[in-house]
């Protein structure tokens, strides 16, 4: 199948140091306006509080929920600046985002007034002498349908008064080219809602609410490849793949990206990808593939282990564990060896080192375990590992993790794994 061809270029992803990828082309995009700014405070609070700095504070929190789950979130404002509202739109229609959410904090005279409410522009109630742009009045029905869904979610997650929806012709909500809302979350005119708007944990969950509005209104298209792999996850393409293709599995709809690869997952990814080489008949004494034996794995010296299928036995790898099979076949073939303490460290993290000299053993099966020369100043000649590592570099397959360092000790993850393997499959 061409492996060595295949496999050429592959590792020099894996092996440099990752790079957060662009954002999928097709996430929903939502551009979120913390109010007022700069100069303009907005209400100030009966205990103090800015309304433009509880503003920000949610919006930055509604930010970092969606990003999370995959959505492409823009700012009006990135920091305390004064913004009027004509540039407000002006930068959301420049965006084109999928939709527009304004965040405010209300004030009223009577300071017994409380709780939350959202604006939106209905054309069923249009203010003369605040015409709105043609977009929003036929936008009507998308807006009305997004500010009720924020309105019922932030309510329900925050816990406050539900004061409704209110048709207005607030400029924001007007003048624009998207579903466009503006959230008044509590009001800072009113002692309690003040006082719960100074705390953090009440600003989550108005944010949270926000956020499951949002995300009613607007689902993603695509879902990334498992729940804690976003749309915008480097890897998540890469994962993606593999998980459809079989070559890969989460636990309970999660991935783990960012967690060390095991051993045992590594192996068992390789039986998928390459299918790993059958050991020798399971006559007791036959030896098994001799050109490899003797090249111990992960620091050790000893090596005697391997020789006969039926001889390999590691006491921390109960036939009752989940990658039992693959990792007795890996060890009888010599692709995987155990320690001289009689183990074979399933659940241990594997580091790039291993990888490397796994992938070595996969594809050039046989070839030399002795380095002949340093090639980066962390794999000594001594380094068990450094033949493979060397061959691999030679080959132009991997890169250091700098210009003159491997880092062979440091764990490789399981999205870094995914993407080394998706360029496999084509
Ligand atoms: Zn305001």
């Amino acid at each position: 199948m061409g492996t060595k061809k295949m496999i050429t270029g592959l590792l020099i992803l894996v092996f440099a140091v990752a790079q957060p990828a662009p954002a999928w082309a097709g996430a929903a995009k939502i551009v979120l306006d913390a109010g007022h700014g700069g100069s303009d405070p907005g209400a100030v609070g009966v205990n103090g509080l800015y309304e433009k700095t509880v503003n920000f504070d949610v919006v930055n929190r509604v930010k970092a929920i969606l990003e999370g789950r995959g959505y492409e979130v823009a700012l009006t404002r990135d920091s305390d600046i004064y913004l009027s509202l004509a540039q407000r739109v002006a930068i959301t229609n420049s965006l084109a985002p999928d939709l527009f959410v304004s965040v405010h904090a209300n004030a009223h005279t009577n300071p017994s007034i409380n709780g939350s409410l959202v604006l939106y522009y209905d054309k069923d109630y249009p203010q003369a002498d605040y015409p709105p742009s043609d977009a929003m009045a036929a936008l009507t029905p998308e807006s009305k349908r997004l500010a009720q869904l924020v309105q019922d979610a932030m309510v329900k997650s925050a816990g406050t008064v539900d004061r409704g929806l209110v048709p207005s012709a607030v400029y924001v909500a007007r003048m624009g080219s998207v579903p466009s809302i503006l959230v008044e979350t509590a009001f800072l005119s009113n002692a309690g809602d003040a006082a719960n708007l100074a705390d953090a944990d009440f600003r989550q969950k108005l944010a949270a609410g926000i956020a499951v509005g949002i995300e009613a209104y607007k689902p993603l298209e695509k879902p990334g490849a498992f729940a804690d792999v976003s749309l915008s996850h480097w890897a998540n393409e890469a994962i993606l793949k593999l998980k459809n293709k079989g070559i890969l599995e989460g636990e309970a709809g999660k991935y783990y990206p960012e967690r060390a690869l095991t051993r045992a997952e590594f192996v068992t990814m390789l039986e998928r990808q390459f299918s790993l080489p059958e050991p020798a008949a399971a006559g007791g004494t036959t030896p098994g593939n001799a050109t490899v034996t003797g090249s111990t794995y992960g620091g050790g010296s000893g090596g005697s282990q391997g020789t006969s299928a039926a001889a390999v036995k590691f006491k921390d790898l109960p036939a009752s564990h989940w990658a039992y099979a693959v990792m007795q076949k890996a060890a009888s073939t010599g692709i995987l060896s155990g320690y001289e303490d009689g183990t074979i460290r399933p659940d241990k993290p594997l580091t790039r080192g291993e990888a490397a000299a796994l992938i070595d053993r996969v594809i050039w099966p046989g070839s030399s375990q002795k380095a002949t020369a340093t090639v980066f100043k962390d794999v000594p000649l001594s380094l068990w590992s450094a033949a493979s590592i060397n061959r691999l570099k030679d080959k132009g397959i991997v890169e250091g993790a700098t210009a003159t360092t491997f880092a062979p000790e440091r764990s490789m993850t399981r999205a870094e794994m995914a993407a080394l393997l998706s360029r496999l499959i084509r």
